[in-house]
Parts: C-alpha cells; sequence; structure tokens
C-alpha cells in the first residue's frame, strides 16, 4: 500500500495571540467566540493568526452566539477603521472546561461561512487547541491543521537580562593548571574541579630543580638562572599556559608521578585538562 504525503499548513499562534485568546476562555464561565486575522507565510507554510476580534455576543456553557447585527456593525467598523477583509479569515470559540472537538453546531457554523477559504479552532481552559481548514474553492474541503504555539518570549527581557548579567557576573576561567580532571567511579564520569594555586608546591619544586643545578654543575645558580628556574616551574605549572622550554626528561618523570599518584587512565594532555 502507498500512502499520499499530505503536506497541510500548520496554524501558527503567535505567544501574544496565545496569551490574549487564552484570557479570553478564562474571562467567561461557559463559552465565548471572537473572528481573528491570518496572514499565510508560503515559505513556511504557516498560517500564522495576527490580530483576535471579540464582537458582541451571548455566552452560555455550552454554546455561544454571534448576533447578526453585532457581527454587521463589527464588519463595518472593520472595513472603516482600514480593515484587510482578506486576512479576516479566523473564526475562535472556547469550550470552557470541556475537550475540544467539533459538535454539530461547529461544522454546522463552518459550512455556514462564505469564504474561499478560513481557519477555525477550538480552544479550551486546559490549554487544549483544535484547528480545521475550510477550503471551498475549486471543491469544499476540512483539512484538519496542526495547531502550534510560539513558546514565550520576552525580547526586551531578554536584552535587561543580558546587559544585567553582563554587568554583575563574571564567568571564572580557570587557566590549564587550575583545573585537575579525575575518573569518579561512582557515577562513571570524569570530574573537573578547580585546583588551588599551591604556594608551598612551587617553591618545592623550585627548591628540587636548583638542587639539581647544584648536583650536576657543582656550585649555585646565577640569579639568572634561578630565574629561568622559577619560570621553568612556573610554565609547567600552567601560568603561561604552555609547556614549551621545560625539558622534557622532567615533565616525563612529572607526569609518570601524576598518572600514579591521581590512579586515572593516563590518556594525554588537552583530555585530562578538560579544555
Ligand atoms: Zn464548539
Amino acid at each position: 500500500m502507498t500512502t499520499t504525503p499530505v503536506s497541510a499548513p500548520s496554524l501558527i499562534l503567535p505567544f501574544d495571540i496565545k496569551n490574549r485568546l487564552d484570557l479570553y476562555v478564562d474571562s467567561v464561565s461557559g463559552e465565548i467566540s471572537g473572528l481573528g486575522e491570518i496572514s499565510y507565510y508560503p515559505k513556511e507554510n504557516w498560517l500564522c493568526v495576527s490580530q483576535l476580534h471579540l464582537i458582541e455576543q451571548e455566552s452560555s456553557g455550552t454554546e455561544t452566539e454571534l448576533k447578526p447585527e453585532a457581527l454587521q456593525q463589527f464588519l463595518a467598523a472593520y472595513l472603516t477603521g482600514k480593515g484587510d477583509p482578506i486576512k479576516l479569515r479566523f473564526h475562535w470559540h472556547s469550550h470552557g472546561n470541556m475537550g475540544v472537538f467539533w459538535s454539530a453546531t461547529d461544522a454546522k457554523f463552518c459550512a455556514g461561512w462564505n469564504a474561499p477559504w478560513f481557519v477555525a479552532l477550538v480552544a479550551n481552559k486546559k490549554r487544549e487547541y483544535l484547528a480545521r481548514l475550510e477550503i471551498r474553492e475549486p471543491f469544499p474541503m476540512t483539512l484538519p491543521i496542526t495547531v502550534l504555539v510560539e513558546p514565550y518570549y520576552d525580547e526586551a527581557l531578554a536584552g535587561q537580562i543580558a546587559a544585567e548579567v553582563k554587568e554583575k557576573v563574571k564567568e571564572k576561567v580557570y587557566p590549564i593548571s587550575h583545573v585537575q580532571r579525575h575518573w569518579d567511579f561512582a557515577t562513571n564520569q570524569w570530574i573537573l574541579e578547580e585546583k588551588k594555586p599551591d604556594r608551598d608546591a612551587f617553591d618545592i619544586e623550585v627548591q628540587e630543580l636548583v638542587k639539581d643545578f647544584v648536583e650536576k654543575n657543582g656550585r649555585n645558580p646565577t640569579k639568572k638562572e634561578r630565574k629561568e628556574i622559577r619560570q621553568r616551574v612556573k610554565n609547567w605549572s600552567g601560568n603561561g599556559e604552555t609547556r614549551g622550554n621545560v625539558d622534557q626528561e622532567w615533565v616525563d618523570a612529572m607526569e609518570r608521578e601524576f598518572k600514579t599518584e591521581r590512579g586515572y587512565p593516563y590518556e594525554d594532555d588537552a583530555s585530562w585538562c578538560g579544555i
């Protein structure tokens, strides 16, 4: 069996429209209905609701009736107010606390609306929405369509928050030497944690290198050589974010020590630094 793909447009409820619709729905104990404007976006295949209109009506628990005079009055005012009747292709109504479905009254209403096409929507207090696209020409057709609600997003608020955070929050950037990583066997994942700069460890490293130097050269390092040794430790510990000028033998020895001390599977530099 083959199926024929259908690409019906989706009905888009922008968040401000959706909010307005929900407020109308919540404002009465029973049903309420109205009209609205729709724009079609061919690229996205979207039917987007751009305006809601409320018309004088009598609302009851199970139905709402648009009075013909009220409708005519609305249309006259709409047209003189530069409304675009081409866009007036949306009918919405609420089922109050009941579910969303198409009742016989709804079907009758849709059949009676004389327009080449329009969209009808039923909503309720549970924030459920059901929509159908009615096409009249060249032949009548009723197509169920998906309702997509735009998530709430306040652009002005987003801008304010971004500016406030930029002013008050500094994101901490850890230099390589200040982040260490260990394997957590309980959760089976790498844990990154800050390693506090260790002044004592730094001095001990320098002292040891000085001792090595003395053993190797039979004399104390000069002021310049001592400075080089300090720089070497500094580089190794990452303050310069490089290990470029540290002698390889010493690096290898330290890495072997790290491997056994911390007991994690050694991978490579970049991976254990987590950077
Ligand atoms: Zn209904």
